[in-house]
């Protein structure tokens, strides 16, 4: 979830949610980027090198689909109003337009342009044996010793999947939804988000343009989040991961936001 840089090949590489990286082509290596074994297709997307894990990933983006579409509906037919706490992690109607384009975006796979070059969004399954040494520093590196489930590669078409992505959940349920207490989420209440869809709408947040605050800094608590501003609220993913794992979960309790 929260991959910070990384020094690789002797070249900074923003491994992040955090900051727009200000690579060139040439510090991705081509065996990463130009591979074209294990490739499956699903819509726009190509799942790459995921092996026997391929087939759930090509479920998972379906699903996510249709979950984004029941978001944009919720988004369309209540705006502001919306009963799963629209409100309280964007604050304004302003942000509405942004929100439904990012969510539009992933659902139909539109073309990244890393560097100005057209490219299909990929995940790209990451494993101790990857032949490529590029893929295997950044799985040693964040899926080993950080313990991160996934992650994406600034400035390029690339989702990362660790090996425990696959370990939790495929959605959340109302089970998880977060308690309130005096109109405010205690902490240690992020269950919400800890299964696959939550954690790939996050990444593809990203992957569609939510890149972080111009401080570079992400926020993630369902409080913290809910704290931020309206300007700062559509520029961080997981306001949009929370606002999506609402609506899936059909979690309808959020802290009042008083105010227009
Ligand atoms: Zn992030």
């Amino acid at each position: 979830m929260r991959f910070l840089s990384i020094f690789l090949l002797s070249l900074l590489v923003t491994f992040t949610h955090c900051i727009p990286s200000p690579q060139t082509p040439s510090t991705i290596p081509n065996t990463f980027t130009k591979r074209n074994e294990d490739v499956v297709h699903s819509g726009n997307y190509a799942i790459v090198n995921c092996a026997t894990k391929a087939t759930p990933a090509d479920l998972l983006l379906r699903r996510t689909y249709n979950r984004l579409g029941d978001v944009i509906t919720d988004l369309d037919d209540h705006g502001l109003s919306s009963p799963y706490g629209l409100k309280a992690f964007f604050k304004s109607a302003s942000a509405i337009l942004r929100i439904r384009e990012v969510f539009s975006r992933i659902r139909r796979g539109d073309s990244i342009y890393p560097n100005g070059v057209e490219a299909a969004p990929v995940l790209y399954c990451l494993s101790a044996d990857d032949p490529d040494e590029y893929a295997r520093n950044i799985y040693n590196d964040q899926c080993v010793k950080k313990g991160y489930p996934a992650g994406t590669i600034a400035g390029t078409e690339f989702v990362v999947l660790c090996p425990l992505f696959w370990t939790v959940e495929i959605e959340p349920g109302p089970e998880e939804c977060p308690i309130l207490l005096f109109n405010r989420f205690p902490r240690e209440t992020d269950g919400l988000i800890q299964n696959q869809f939550s954690t790939l709408v996050h990444e593809l947040v990203h992957l569609y343009g939510v890149e972080g605050s111009a401080t570079g800094m992400e926020t993630y608590g369902v409080q913290e989040v809910i704290e931020l501003g309206a300007a700062q609220s559509v520029e961080n993913a997981a306001n949009y991961e929370y606002y999506a794992s609402f609506v899936v979960a059909g979690c309808t309790e959020a802290p009042t936001i008083f105010g227009p």
